[in-house]
């Protein structure tokens, strides 16, 4: 080999070893960036959950080692914003987009050295205390938080808002040793402080009344809606008087793989606390329309009523309707939603303001279960409701019940007064309909009519029911609990 062609080869495997280099550096640095965004939110550039997940089992690692009697330890904070839907329902994704990022720095700058600030989603935010913090220094740190949320106030796009939140507190290990039990605590925590608008609370096992698959519940119940395993069941209402069909309610089921039928008292109320219970709703929604609209194509003339969870009578609710109306060119008069006494009386403003607009779109709305909470009709005076349903717990027993009777004759009468239409549920005996019907109720539902049935077999149902109905004694009870 001559010097030149040594002098080449030297250079050539110089070069290499640089590029060979070069492009290690640059994987390195990929993948250093690759980890630094999985482990980051990309709109507020705060960690996310898998940051969360690794923080916690370093923090809430070392809790064996630490001296005491588990009285101080790890806080986790879980901060969700109230309101927060209104902002993008009213101001577009934008706005909402600006609110989070804004909120991201004011948590960050109020939670403090020690603390690690992460977003869950949506407007749902944790803060990692490593601590070790008392229960009593935990719940101090969260209203130092609240506190710095100091404008509440966020200016975006020139309106002004009211954005507040409700912090959930949990300390490891009194409120649970893994990421998974204490977020589950705090989620507790902060349903409840958001109930009781107070900021702030503590988690309180004693309060936690729910059992501890409720995230399972949660997730699966996602799932649920994904692979078909959700449906609704129709139960008529029925004139008192002719006892001719006026139409159906929908209510949901949910055939859960293990654990078989379940009702929606079991997970209705788990849907409520999260933002999960607005896609059910509107899922119902789109259901009932549809297998409404496909009776009526039938020629089977009939309302059709859908349960409105209080947390779903929000302005959303309206684009949703709008949607499901269009969708299938139902006529706005025959839908009628259910919305219960809790849900006027525990936010009537937005109550008034969200009926107002439906009743003003055409849509019917009743409210459901009277009688059961502490609703007095002087409150409803001012609700443009056009319906009250009469809670079962005064009809099933009617005909038996002197005090049963004296309450379901009061409602009729003063409903009566006020315009609106009367609808007695849980009708389980002639004796309770010919009973409502002498006292004017308009309409009636219930066992003794028909078990809540699948939408196969509404038509033929009806097209019996309507045999039946003229003579005096009504079709007997079909369908499933
Ligand atoms: P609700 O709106 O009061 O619905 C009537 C409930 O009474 C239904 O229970 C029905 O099966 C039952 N029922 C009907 N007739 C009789 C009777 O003669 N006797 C007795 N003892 N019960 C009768 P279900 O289906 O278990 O629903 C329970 C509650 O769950 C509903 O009460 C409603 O508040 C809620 N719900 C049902 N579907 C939905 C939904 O899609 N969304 C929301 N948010 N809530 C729903
Ligand atoms: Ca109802
Ligand atoms: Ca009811």
């Amino acid at each position: 080999m001559n010097g030149i062609a040594l002098w080449l080869t030297v250079a050539f495997a110089v070069c290499s070893a640089l590029a060979a280099a070069a492009l290690v550096v640059l994987l390195v640095a990929r993948d250093r960036e690759r980890h630094r965004m999985a482990r980051r939110d990309p709109l507020t550039q705060l960690g996310n959950r898998t940051m969360l997940a690794e923080e916690a089992e370093r923090v809430l690692g070392g809790i064996a080692d630490m001296d005491g009697d588990g009285s101080h330890g790890p806080a986790l904070l879980l901060v969700d914003l109230d309101g927060f839907k209104d902002v993008n329902d009213t101001l577009g994704h934008a706005a909402g987009d600006e609110v989070l990022v804004e909120v991201a720095q004011q948590l960050v700058a109020a939670a403090g050295p020690d603390a690690l600030v992460t977003r869950l989603g949506g407007d749902e935010f944790a803060v990692l205390i490593a601590g070790p913090v008392s229960a009593g220094g935990a719940v101090v740190r969260a209203k130092r938080i609240l506190g710095g949320l100091t404008l509440r106030e966020f200016r975006a796009r020139g309106v002004s808002l009211d954005v507040r939140a409700s912090i959930g507190v949990t300390v490891a290990p009194s409120d649970g040793r893994t990421l998974s039990d204490l977020l589950q605590h705090a989620d507790v925590a902060m349903y409840q402080a958001k109930r009781a608008r107070s900021g702030v609370t503590r988690y309180d096992a004693a309060n936690d009344e729910h059992s501890p698959d409720r995230l399972e519940t949660l997730s699966h119940l996602r799932e649920a809606m994904l692979e078909d395993q959700l449906h609704v069941r129709y139960q008529p209402v029925i004139a008192a008087g002719s006892h001719g069909l006026t139409g159906f309610e929908a209510l949901l089921r949910w055939h859960h793989p293990e654990r078989g039928l379940l009702l929606p008292a079991e997970f209705i109320p788990i849907a409520e606390r999260t933002s999960l219970i607005h896609a059910l709703t509107r899922w119902v929604l789109l259901t009932a329309v549809r297998d409404a609209s496909r009776w009526r194509q039938a020629g089977l003339e009939a309302s059709i009523a859908v349960n409105i969870s209080p947390v779903s009578l929000e302005h959303g609710l309206l684009g949703i309707v709008e949607e499901v109306l269009a969708l299938h060119r139902w006529p706005a008069s025959q839908l009628v939603l259910e919305v219960t006494e809790s849900a006027v009386t525990e936010n009537p403003e937005q109550a008034r303001a969200v009926v107002g607009a439906l009743r003003a779109r055409g849509i019917q709305v009743a409210v459901d279960d009277f009688g059961a909470g502490f609703t007095s009709l002087s409150q409803l005076r001012g609700l443009p409701v056009h319906q009250l349903k009469i809670d079962r717990q005064f009809i099933t027993a009617l005909d038996r019940s002197p005090d049963d009777d004296a309450v379901v004759t009061a409602i009729i009468d003063l409903g009566h007064r006020l315009g609106l239409t009367i609808v007695a549920e849980g009708v389980e005996s002639l004796a309770a309909a010919e009973r409502l019907h002498e006292l004017r109720c308009d309409d009636l539902q219930g066992f003794w009519f028909a078990k809540p049935m699948v939408a196969d077999e509404v038509l033929s149902w009806a097209s019996e029911h309507a045999a039946n109905a003229r003579a005096t004694a009504p079709a007997p009870a079909v369908g499933h609990a």
